[in-house]
C-alpha cells in the first residue's frame, strides 16, 4: 500500500503559507491527523534540482526527532516528485479561532498557563538551534485540556518565508520583531520570543497588539507604544538599514494603558519580552525561571465540546 493510502482525508483543517492542511485519519491505527500537503515547483527552482531539495529533506528529518510536549509532533513525511506530505498530530482548534470564538476575556491562569508551555516549548527548539520565524496564534493548536502546542515550525528554515501566502493573502507581518522590520540579516532566538509577547498581548486584549498594514506602518505602531528606539535603549539601532533619522520620535507610553492586564506581575513579565534590543530581550529559559510563570499550572479553557467529524471521503 503507498504510505499516502494508510490516510482517509475528512476535510480541510486550513490554509496557509505554504499549502493545504487537510484533517486526516489513519486506517490503521484509527487516529486523527493533520496532512499537510506543499507543492514543490515553486521551491526546487533554488538549488535547481527536482522533487524535494536535500538540504529540506535534511531539516525535515530533524523536525522528525523533535519530541516535546508544546510542540506539534511531526509523525511522518511522505513526498512525491512535486509534492511534499507532512503527517502531524491532529489537534482540533488555533488560539485564533479559539480567541475569536469566545466572547470573555482569556483566564488570566490559562494565559499563565499557555505562555508558560510556549515558553518551554521555544527553549527546547531554541536549544537544538531551531528558530521558529512565525509565533502566531495561527500556528498554536490548543486542546480542551489546556495544551497549547507550536505548529508550523522549522520549514521555514528549509525555504525562505514567502511574502504571499498559498491562498495569495499577504504573510504578516504583526508578530515580527523590530529588527527585521528594521533590516537586520541576524535572526536571534529573540525573534521568536519578541512574537510570543505580541501573543500574549493579544491574550488580553482579544486583539493584536500592533496590527500593522505595511511594513513602515508596523514599525511606527510598535514605536508609538514602546517609543522609537534609540542608541540608549538599543545600541546600533541607528545603523540598521532601514533605520531612518527622519523617524517620528515618539515617547515610550505606559504598557498598562493599551493592555487589558490583571495584575502587575503580567506587565512586568510581558516587559521582559518586548524589550527592543535583542541581546537584552530575555530568552525563554530565563523568562522559564520567573515568578509569574514558576506559578503557573495546567488550566482548561472554556471551551465547548467538539462534534464528532462524520467521515467523509474528499
Ligand atoms: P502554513 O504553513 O500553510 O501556515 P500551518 O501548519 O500553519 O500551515 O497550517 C495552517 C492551518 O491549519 C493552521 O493555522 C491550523 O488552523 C491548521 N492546522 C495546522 N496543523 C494542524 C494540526 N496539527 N492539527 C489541526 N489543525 C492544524
Ligand atoms: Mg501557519
Amino acid at each position: 500500500m503507498n504510505n499516502l493510502d494508510k490516510f482517509i482525508k475528512l476535510g480541510t483543517a486550513g490554509e496557509g503559507t505554504y499549502g493545504i492542511v487537510y484533517k486526516a485519519k489513519n486506517k490503521v491505527t484509527g487516529k486523527s491527523v493533520a496532512l499537510k500537503r506543499i507543492k514543490l515547483e515553486k521551491f526546487c527552482k533554488e538549488d535547481h534540482t527536482e522533487g524535494v531539495p536535500s538540504t529540506a529533506i535534511r531539516e525535515i528529518s530533524i523536525l522528525k526527532g523533535l519530541r516535546h510536549s508544546s510542540i506539534i509532533e511531526l509523525q511522518d513525511v511522505m513526498y512525491t516528485s512535486d509534492r511534499l506530505y507532512l503527517v502531524f498530530e491532529y489537534l482540533e482548534l488555533d488560539l485564533k479561532r479559539y480567541l475569536d470564538g469566545t466572547s470573555k476575556p482569556v483566564d488570566k491562569e490559562l494565559i499563565r498557563s499557555y505562555i508558560k508551555q510556549l515558553c518551554e516549548g521555544l527553549a527546547y527548539l531554541h536549544t537544538h538551534r531551531i528558530l521558529h520565524r512565525d509565533i502566531k496564534p495561527q500556528n498554536l493548536l490548543v486542546d480542551k485540556e489546556g495544551h497549547v502546542k507550536i505548529a508550523d515550525f522549522g520549514l521555514s528554515r528549509c525555504f525562505s518565508l514567502p511574502t504571499k501566502s498559498y491562498t495569495h493573502e499577504v504573510v504578516t507581518m504583526w508578530y515580527r520583531a523590530p529588527e527585521l522590520l528594521l533590516g537586520s540579516k541576524m535572526y536571534t532566538n529573540g525573534i521568536d520570543i519578541w512574537s510570543l509577547g505580541c501573543v500574549m498581548a493579544e491574550m488580553f486584549n482579544k486583539r493584536a497588539m500592533f496590527p500593522g498594514d505595511s511594513e513602515i506602518d508596523q514599525m511606527f505602531k510598535i514605536f508609538k507604544i514602546l517609543g522609537t528606539p534609540t542608541e540608549e535603549n538599543w545600541p546600533g539601532v541607528t545603523t540598521l538599514p532601514q533605520y531612518e533619522v527622519s523617524f517620528p520620535k515618539w515617547k515610550a507610553t505606559e504598557l498598562k494603558t493599551h493592555i487589558n492586564f490583571n495584575d502587575s506581575e503580567e506587565e512586568e513579565f510581558l516587559k521582559l519580552m518586548l524589550v527592543y534590543d535583542p541581546f537584552v530581550r530575555n530568552t525563554a529559559k530565563a523568562l522559564l525561571g520567573t515568578g509569574y510563570l514558576k506559578k503557573a499550572k495546567l488550566t482548561a479553557p472554556d471551551m465547548k465540546p467538539f462534534p464528532d467529524t462524520t467521515e467523509e471521503y474528499c
